[in-house]
């Protein structure tokens, strides 16, 4: 820690005189899309930064893979690819924006040893083994914020730890992946293909070459454990969570969501289903078009959280890109600042519920199914049979005629998604039915 700063005391005037603060010594790891932005906002709002911090900030490395890259707004002495030398230098602050887990994790764990606080961005890492650095954070008393590892520029991560920390979180439904909302905004918007919308979506640079972590739903399920974790108190890591990604969306589950009032968006959904237990899943699904999370278009994110006292707040903006991510680093860089200037540590980890995290077969959600039937009299009394024997009850149900064939969508009311299951999976068997076009979760009516 900052320590020293009072340097001479004139006992004659009885005045305490101050030197200059001390620089903090600061590493970044990673100087890609995130990192260089982040080195150009501490290089440009160096004196803002020190005032608001107690201390100015001193670059002494930035640590990269190829150090043979062109990088003209970085000091060429300061790069390099020894990144164990550069944190043997016990810098203050460790900013890591290189991603993946190894050997970020030892990197980061070398430099919580070492005694330096941590920044990151890292979510794949945070949602996989937070609990490991956490740990040794606890134990080197060092701060370890990740503020920029879900929904980029939105503050959302300290919100949950700082200022809800006293309420009743109960559910938090979110759009955390900014690709896929990018996509099913083309799809539903102007008509397009899952196909043509990935295609677009990676020509602008929203999409990777290879899309699989965000149209799987894997980077949201990290941040969805993330989310968990902070709102619930409860250790959940990405291998708890429930995830679909929106690969097998068409058209058609487009255009019957839109006739019923209805927008389809890759959610990320944390819930409690009863005091002791939690439900952490990400899933496309279904929202009322009048539910404000339906109109984040584009690539932005939001993320809706439901507290007892709070009620429902809502949190929006740009969930990715080098700036928009860099500005929640630098919150966290000046929030762990202030902390080494005033020999203290912000709020550690909180997982002292240890609440049961259950399958999604213990959720309760509603359902819309799109089914291909005979337009033949008694068929929609034999389907009806089949959602009263496990107690699912219908809400609406539309129908279509096309020929020899209807096509008939079905809206149930909430009910446990094991029985739903069952119900999917029977009406699959039955003879009156052609085909299953299409069924998905509903979510967001309660509001
Ligand atoms: P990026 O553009 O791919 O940059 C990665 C940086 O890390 C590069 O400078 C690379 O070096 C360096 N690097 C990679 N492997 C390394 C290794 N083994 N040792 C040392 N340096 C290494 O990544 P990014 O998009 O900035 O993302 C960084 C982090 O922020 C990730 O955890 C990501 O999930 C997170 N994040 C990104 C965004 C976003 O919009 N991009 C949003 C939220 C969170 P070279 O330059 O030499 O290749």
């Amino acid at each position: 820690m900052l320590s020293e700063r009072i340097v001479a005391t004139d006992l004659a005037e009885g005045i305490l005189q101050m030197s200059e603060p001390k620089a903090l010594t600061v590493a970044v790891i990673g100087a890609g899309t995130v990192g260089s932005e982040v080195i150009s906002l501490i290089q440009l709002q160096a004196e803002d930064l020190a005032i608001r911090i107690g201390a100015p900030l001193e670059i002494i490395g930035v640590g990269v893979k190829d150090p043979t890259k062109s990088r003209p707004q970085i000091d060429s002495n300061l790069i390099t690819d020894d990144i164990y030398s550069l944190l043997e230098k016990k810098p203050d602050i460790v900013i890591e924006l290189m991603g993946a887990i190894e050997p970020t994790r030892d990197y980061l764990l070398q430099a919580i040893n070492n005694g330096s606080s941590v920044i990151s961005a890292n979510k794949a890492l945070l949602a996989k083994d937070g609990a490991t650095l956490h740990q040794a954070a606890e134990k080197a008393d060092v701060d370890i914020y990740y503020e920029a590892s879900v929904a980029g520029a939105i503050p959302l991560l300290r919100p949950l730890r700082e200022s809800l920390v006293g309420d009743d979180v109960v559910k938090i439904l979110g759009i955390v992946n900014g690709t896929t909302n990018y996509i099913l905004t083309k799809m539903n918007d102007f008509g397009e293909s899952f196909e043509s919308a990935l295609k677009s979506a990676q020509d602008l640079g929203y999409a990777e070459a290879d899309p699989t972590a965000d149209v799987m739903g894997h980077d949201a399920a990290s941040k969805a454990a993330i989310l968990a974790q902070l709102a619930f108190h409860t250790r959940v890591t990405v291998d708890d969570v429930h995830c679909e990604g929106i690969v097998e969306i068409t058209q058609q589950d487009v255009k019957a969501a839109q006739q019923m009032g209805f927008v389809i968006k890759l959610l990320a959904v944390a819930e409690k289903v009863n005091q002791d237990s939690i439900v952490v899943r990400v899933h496309p699904a279904m929202i009322p078009i009048s539910h404000p999370l339906a109109s984040v278009r584009d690539a932005f994110n939001a993320v809706f959280v439901q507290a007892k006292a709070a009620g429902s707040l809502m949190f929006y903006g740009q969930g990715a890109g080098g700036a928009p991510t860099a500005s929640a680093v630098m919150g966290d860089l000046v929030m762990v600042g202030r902390n080494r200037v005033s020999n203290r540590r912000g709020p550690g980890e909180s997982v002292y519920a240890d609440l049961n995290i259950l399958p999604i077969s213990e959720s309760i959600t509603s359902y819309y199914i799109n089914l291909e039937v005979a337009d033949q009299p008694g068929v929609l009394a034999e389907i009806s049979n089949v959602f009263a024997k496990h107690s699912v009850s219908i809400q609406t149900v539309r129908q279509e005629t096309r020929g020899k064939d209807a096509s008939l969508i079905v809206k149930t009311h909430q009910a446990k998604e094991s029985a739903l299951e069952k119900v999917i999976a029977e009406l699959k068997n039955l003879s009156a039915v052609k085909h299953l076009n299409g069924a998905m979760r509903v979510e967001g009516e309660e509001l």
